[in-house]
């Protein structure tokens, strides 16, 4: 039986396994995306000592970190199930495996949100995407719209800035969540056009994306022509397995925890993008400062309970 049982292989579930292996504690950490949705940060400023560093390296940074100790076991798999044993609990893995823990970490970070709006679903990989800063590449020369006001659109927006030829930034409202320092990068750029206070309503083509129906029209047209759709309106925490051990959400949906991190579930604790801690501020930088607690009280809970 594990000491420590990590899902999610982000930010959080890599410094997670980083600190509980220097508790000395054996961690399972198991994951579906190698790196979570830090692989997607083109260009990540804002984690302190490295001025500039991008999200897929700063990613196998943290990989090579966790694997660096003999402690740590990964393990690239899906859990499907996880429930309440005797002393513990158990994962039901993808490939038909099984592990068993004395404690949980769940990392595993949130669900990009969809739209909803007609077209979606039937475009989706057709030109419709969720992640501009993985997906502008392959619009070398094209037109294309990004839809949020936060960091992920924006940041999207002066990355596909970079490619495209001309990029629309749709937002329903005229202020910006996303930082200062990228509405001010995407704003220097000539070949992007702000449509705001605008919301889609349809996702128009036949084989693929031909463009954007707005609710209002912009500068006459209510259709904006575009190859591609970039939505980054926010992401979903996945506590779904969480919850069905018995933990509680917010009135937000994220996972509750106490400033040690610990869920209303004993042996159990929350750390990153899916939890309520931080006031939702998702960084790097407080994902790893939450995994950095929560393995901190896993191992206090493993002490007081073996005195
Ligand atoms: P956010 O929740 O911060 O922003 C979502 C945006 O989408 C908002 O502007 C919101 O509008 C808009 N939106 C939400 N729902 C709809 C809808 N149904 N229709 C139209 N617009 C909608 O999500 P992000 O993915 O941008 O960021 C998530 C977290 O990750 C944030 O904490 C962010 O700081 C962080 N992040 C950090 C990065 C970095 O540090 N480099 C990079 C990317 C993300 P409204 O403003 O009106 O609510």
């Amino acid at each position: 039986m594990y000491d420590v049982l990590i899902i999610g292989l982000g930010c959080a579930g890599y410094t997670a396994a980083i600190y509980s292996a220097r508790y000395k504690l054996k961690t399972y950490l198991v994951g579906q995306t190698q790196g979570g949705l830090g692989i997607t940060a083109a260009e990540v400023g804002n984690w302190p000592g490295n001025i500039e560093i991008t999200g897929p390296d700063l990613m196998e940074n943290f990989h090579k970190h966790a694997v660096s100790f003999e402690e740590v076991t990964l393990k690239l798999a899906r859990i499907d199930k996880v429930e309440k044993i005797d002393g513990g609990f158990k994962l039901y893995q993808d490939d038909g495996c099984t592990v068993e823990g004395k404690t949980i970490i769940f990392a595993m970070g949130s669900n990009k949100r969809h739209l909803g709006v007609e077209g979606e679903e039937r475009l989706s990989g057709k030109g419709v995407t969720y992640c501009a800063t993985c997906d502008a590449f392959f619009y070398r020369g094209k037109d294309v719209a990004v839809i949020g006001g936060g960091d992920s659109a924006v940041e999207g927006a002066a990355i596909a800035a970079q490619v495209a030829r001309r990029v629309y930034l749709v937002h329903r409202k005229n202020t910006f969540r996303a930082e200062p320092y990228w509405v001010e990068r995407v704003k220097a750029r000539d070949n992007v056009t702000f449509v705001l206070e605008r919301n889609l309503v349809e996702i128009q083509g036949d084989q693929k994306v031909s463009g954007i129906k707005l609710d209002q029209p912009f500068e006459g047209n209510d259709v904006i022509p575009v190859d591609g759709v970039f939505i980054e309106i926010g992401a979903d925490p996945a506590t779904g397995l969480a919850q069905s051990l018995g933990c509680e959400v917010d009135a937000k949906g994220f996972l509750a925890v106490d400033p040690t991190m610990k869920t209303t579930v004993q042996g159990v604790f929350g750390a990153g993008d899916i939890t309520s801690a931080s006031n939702h501020f998702a960084q790097f930088v407080t994902a790893a400062g939450e995994a950095a607690v929560a393995a901190n009280s896993v191992f206090n809970y493993l002490q007081t309970k073996s005195n």
